[in-house]
């Protein structure tokens, strides 16, 4: 199949890069655990009213009230009194978004798991497409390899005389529902970083003696209570989003030298992955991204960028638990999000593709927002569905690895990420072309229909090319007729050829990244503008705009037409039918032919 090119382009964050937070208060400073238990208590008596409630939502702005816990930690009336402390906790002003409030909420159902079978596991996008319909009403899903097929871990990546250094987040536990960008923390080696994890493990241990730190439960507990009520700090570091090309993939070659089926380098270059088409090498996207965790390390809620799916293997180490709320439910936990910290929507509508807040599953089921949960031990994949927003913490040291990947069912997620990003309540970039993608990939797919006959039998490839038939009509239907529309408002026209993926922009208007084509005006040729916002950004009239078309009209009819080879016999009667079809007579021809 196409092999992935590499081009030598700066690669795009796939994330937005953190910057120092500001506004930092006196009582921010980081602390370790173990000093922080030491310091001063000044504890304010509880209102009746607050005692009553369970859930009590203060503001007093200003005020400088900070409470601490009894001695032990694990006991329902320690937890409570805390609750009641911690409701009389206040913000100040500089961050008034937040007041710590409890659910203990962790009795929320388990995401499924899935024990394919040898067979089954042999081809990770087939299987993952298999249990789809059951798995995706969850949004996430752990997959357990079968005995002997788990993969081997590779040691080289982990060598000590290994001195690549990377740059940790720093991560107020405490303050994780203030939505704040994370500091940069300190540099580390992997070794470095794996002493230092697991010394601040040893020592959080003995300094919680009543917690058993093996006990995923009792951990979930001691971290929402941190994290709900504040009523004691931690500050840990993640080594985030490490590129596997400096630092190296934690998946080792096979005993024959070959790669495991769930590599994540040949779950990429998988012929249903569609994002393989995709040529830019986008860290972490196109990419595998490496994870060092520690005790508490969080990712915090977000969905994959374009709603793709990923994959998640936890290579070694402690457990992580994993939180997550199925895509049917993305707007509902938008909401809740944003009802519960509305003032930090207000100042940053696009908090939530920070990755840098974490919404308590309690709360989001207070809210009818479905959540579940899992906990994903060494040897243990998670799977994220389209959209699905997702969260969790580690349990102590360890390496994870992820990837996206975009099958045929993630289509129409895709092209809804696009109209999100570009007519939500906030605007934000897309990282690739959407319609580059649907169009290569219809090109690819033409490809295997024309030189391998049989392939057109395969309910796999046949159900495959049904779908990007589907998507690649209703992209070219919307294009057809705005392409009419601007036609008819007098623009200029010219046929051009499709830039270089490096030069893709995106619409000066809504962020979208146009491909079909794109308008430019002679005030500013530089600018791009998609066709829906043809008119937008000057005041230039249509005379001095030119509506550039990359993929003429005919060409789009013909991929289209020649997907249909791939049809059943049943369906292959309509194959003459998109001149017919109502996506055809919707749009009306173009200038260029
Ligand atoms: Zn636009
Ligand atoms: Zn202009």
């Amino acid at each position: 199949m196409t092999p992935l090119n590499c081009n030598s382009t700066p690669p795009r964050s796939k994330h937005r890069v953190l910057v120092h937070a500001s506004n930092e208060c006196s009582r921010d400073e980081t602390v370790d655990v173990a000093a922080e238990r030491d310091a001063s208590r000044h504890v304010q008596k509880p209102t009746a009213r607050d005692a009553r409630r369970e859930r009590v939502h203060v503001v007093a702005k200003g005020a400088t009230v900070v409470v601490r816990a009894a001695e032990s930690r694990d006991t329902a009336a320690s937890r409570d009194e805390r609750l009641t402390n911690a409701s009389r906790e206040c913000v100040d002003s500089s961050t008034a978004q937040v007041v710590p409030s409890r659910t203990a909420r962790v009795d929320i159902d388990d995401a499924p798991t899935f024990r394919p079978t040898m067979a089954e596991f042999a081809d990770p996008i087939v299987y993952l497409t298999s249990i789809e319909p059951l798995a995706r009403r969850s949004g996430i899903c752990k997959i357990v390899p079968p005995e002997g097929a788990t993969p081997r871990w590779n040691a080289d990546a982990w060598s000590r005389d290994d001195d690549a250094r990377f740059e940790t987040k720093l991560q107020l536990v405490h303050k994780l529902r203030e939505g704040r960008l994370f500091q940069f923390g300190k540099e580390y080696t992997k070794g470095e970083y794996e002493a230092m994890a697991k010394a601040y493990e040893e020592t959080w241990a003995r300094t919680h003696p009543t917690t058993d730190v093996k006990d995923p439960e009792a951990l979930e507990r001691a971290y929402w209570d941190m994290v709900e009520t504040r009523g004691e700090k931690a500050s840990v570091e993640y080594g985030n989003d490490l590129d596997t090309k400096l630092h190296g993939t934690g998946f080792g070659a096979d005993e024959d030298g070959g790669k495991h089926p769930w590599d994540f380098e040949h779950i990429f270059s998988h012929p249903l992955n569609l994002l393989r088409v995709v040529e830019h090498d986008i860290p972490g996207l196109t990419k595998p991204w490496l994870y060092l965790g520690m005790l508490f390390a969080t990712f915090c809620w977000h969905v994959e960028d374009h709603f793709l799916c990923s994959v998640n293997y936890l290579h070694r180490g402690a457990a992580k638990t994993w939180y997550g709320v199925p895509g049917s439910d993305a707007e509902a936990f938008e909401n809740c999000a944003r009802a519960t910290v509305p003032r930090l929507f207000e100042q940053a509508p696009d908090i939530l593709h920070q990755i840098v807040t974490m919404v308590p599953p309690g709360v989001l089921v207070d809210h009818g927002v479905k959540v579940v949960h899992t906990v994903q031990q060494p040897g243990e994949f998670i799977v994220t569905f389209p959209r699905a927003y997702h969260a969790g913490f580690s349990h102590g040291f360890n390496v994870g690895e992820a990837v996206n990947f975009g099958h045929v069912n993630w289509l129409d997620f895709g092209r809804r990420a696009i109209d999100v990003y570009s007519t939500g309540s906030f605007k934000r970039n897309a990282v690739f072309a959407h319609h580059r993608l649907v169009s290569r990939a219809a090109e690819m797919f033409v490809e295997v229909l024309r030189k391998n006959a049989p392939a057109v039998r395969s309910k796999v490839i046949g159900a495959v090319v049904s779908t990007l038939r589907k998507e690649l009509e209703t992209i070219v239907c919307d294009e057809l007729v705005d392409r009419a529309s601007i036609v008819r408002r007098g623009l200029n026209v010219a046929e051009v050829e499709p830039p270089n993926e490096d030069d893709d922009a995106c619409c000066v208007r809504c962020k979208a990244i146009p491909f079909l084509s794109v308008v430019r005006c002679k005030c500013l040729p530089t600018a791009v503008r998609c066709v829906r916002h043809a008119m937008d950004a000057c005041d230039c009239g249509p005379d001095d705009r030119t509506l550039e078309i990359r993929v003429s009209d005919d060409h789009l009819r013909d991929m289209s037409r020649a997907l249909l080879l791939g049809r059943d016999d049943e369906d292959a009667d309509e194959s003459n039918a998109w001149s017919d079809s109502p996506a055809a007579k919707r749009a009306k021809p173009t200038a260029v032919r």
